[in-house]
């Protein structure tokens, strides 16, 4: 059995090779690979950097896709069922608009792959191919086959960071985020020995990125995974709720299993706004003093920050920004609020006929695709590329890190680095845009 598995690029102007490879680092399709038979021939192909063979002999085309690389995701699915290959599609697009999905695949996943992979792949040898397969149960994080790493082996981004996860889901729900539907409102964890096994087999092993949602979303079992890492002496990075950093137990023990930054959901500095979309964990008036506890326990912060909240105005750029260069954000991300299918902001914005935008290509997070309420739309784009290029500019870099200790100059040369690579794609976007 020849199964080839795609990543759609996405339609964010990637500049350089390792912009493209780091979208492709997502892990869904080495855990869906470890999900098929060991006699499959399995190759993984990423869009962005490999040109797809349509005429290759394939028996089957599995593709993931999130909401804005489905339109590509399609294209190449028809491409493939032309030529008379079964599609099977998966994800969180798919498996929010499986209806939508179902015209261009053969079968659709909705959900986590584990638990219905056996009963499809039987399905297909014996040619009875259903249109939907659903698992009843979540599955059990317990004895998970290991992701097929080794398919990237030969890929030498692969070299620079190994990916694992610990955990599955998100304790909170916040209305934009399509974390917590995808997985069933639940937070499950991988038995502690089981991530270690995995981790000792990696073979780099010196910088690990924990791709979970919310590294921190059960404080016992992140202290004991935490406990359980520092005798690896590992580096590692991971996403974490802005809470993480009031307990001070689960801080040092980050610090000591070699936690060297963190990707913080802020979202906004407005109360209001984090109330609007149920984000009631994040107290702006801790703000501050969360980032210092980071900062001194030696991790670094990459905060994420969206503009668009009902109650956004034009002030907001600015003020994020000076929030971010006065608190001394190492790193910053900028999102606009986008409501993806599926979530709750989605279906509250449809009610209200906001939408004005259903390609979902511009389902990037970059892009205005609803009527915001305090500005115009223009004033909504422009303000998050003047907030990019403004984070990006040698004055915020140098303010924000460019500190007497190692660490910050670490980050330093970072945002050097990002900032060529964000300077050259807001400079694309714009020139597309035209
Ligand atoms: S805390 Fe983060 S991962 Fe969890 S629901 Fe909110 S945005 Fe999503």
């Amino acid at each position: 059995m020849r199964v080839n598995l795609i990543s759609p690029r996405s339609p964010v102007a990637s500049v350089t090779k390792r912009d493209k490879a780091i979208q492709f680092s997502r892990l869904s399709l080495m855990t869906v690979a470890a999900l098929f038979p060991p006699d499959a021939e399995i190759k993984l192909v990423n869009d962005s950097l490999d040109e797809i063979d349509f005429d290759e002999k394939l028996d089957m085309v599995g593709i993931s896709t999130i909401t804005s690389t489905a339109p590509r995701a399609y294209e190449i699915a028809d491409e493939f069922r032309k030529r008379g290959i079964t599609v099977i599609m998966g994800g969180i697009h798919p498996s929010v608009l499986p209806e939508e999905a179902s015209i261009h695949a053969d079968a659709v996943v909705i959900g986590e792959a584990e638990g219905v992979m056996d009963k499809l792949i039987n399905d297909f040898k014996n040619k009875n191919l259903k249109k939907f397969y659903k698992s009843s149960e979540r599955p059990d994080l317990t004895n998970l086959p290991l992701p097929r790493k080794d398919l990237l082996f030969g890929n030498k981004f692969y070299r620079e960071m190994d990916l694992v996860q610990t955990t599955r889901g998100c304790p909170f729900g916040c209305d934009f985020c399509s974390v917590s539907d995808f997985f069933g409102h639940t937070y499950r964890t991988r038995p502690i020995p089981d991530v270690i096994k995995e981790i000792k087999l990696l073979r780099n092993r010196t910088v690990i990125f924990f791709v979970d949602d919310n590294i921190a979303g059960r404080p016992d079992y992140a202290k004991e995974l935490f406990k359980a890492l520092i005798p690896l002496k590992v580096r590692w990075f991971s996403q974490a709720s802005v809470i993480f950093a009031k307990d001070r137990e689960l801080l040092k023990l980050a610090a000591r299993s070699g936690c060297k930054a963190l990707f913080v959901g802020f979202e906004s500095i407005s109360r209001e706004s984090l109330k609007q979309v149920g984000k009631n964990m994040n107290r702006v008036d801790e703000y501050r003093e969360c980032i210092k506890r980071f900062h001194d326990s030696g991790i670094a912060v990459v905060g994420a920050f969206i503009f668009g909240f009902d109650s956004d105005d034009v002030s907001v750029f600015e003020q994020t920004v000076e929030f971010i260069e006065r608190n001394k954000i190492e790193l910053a991300s900028f999102s606009i609020l986008t409501p993806l299918p599926g979530t709750h902001l989605y279906r509250e914005m449809e009610q209200q006929g906001r939408i004005f935008e259903r390609n979902w290509e511009k389902y990037t997070c970059g892009e205005v695709v609803f009527k915001p309420k305090l500005m115009s739309v223009d004033a909504l784009q422009n303000g998050y590329y003047w907030a990019r290029k403004q984070i990006s500019s040698y004055g915020s870099i140098f303010k924000r890190t460019f500190l007497p200790n190692r660490k910050s100059l670490l980050f330093f040369y970072i945002n050097l680095i990002m900032r060529r690579s964000s300077r050259a794609s807001l400079k694309k976007t714009e020139i597309l845009r035209t």
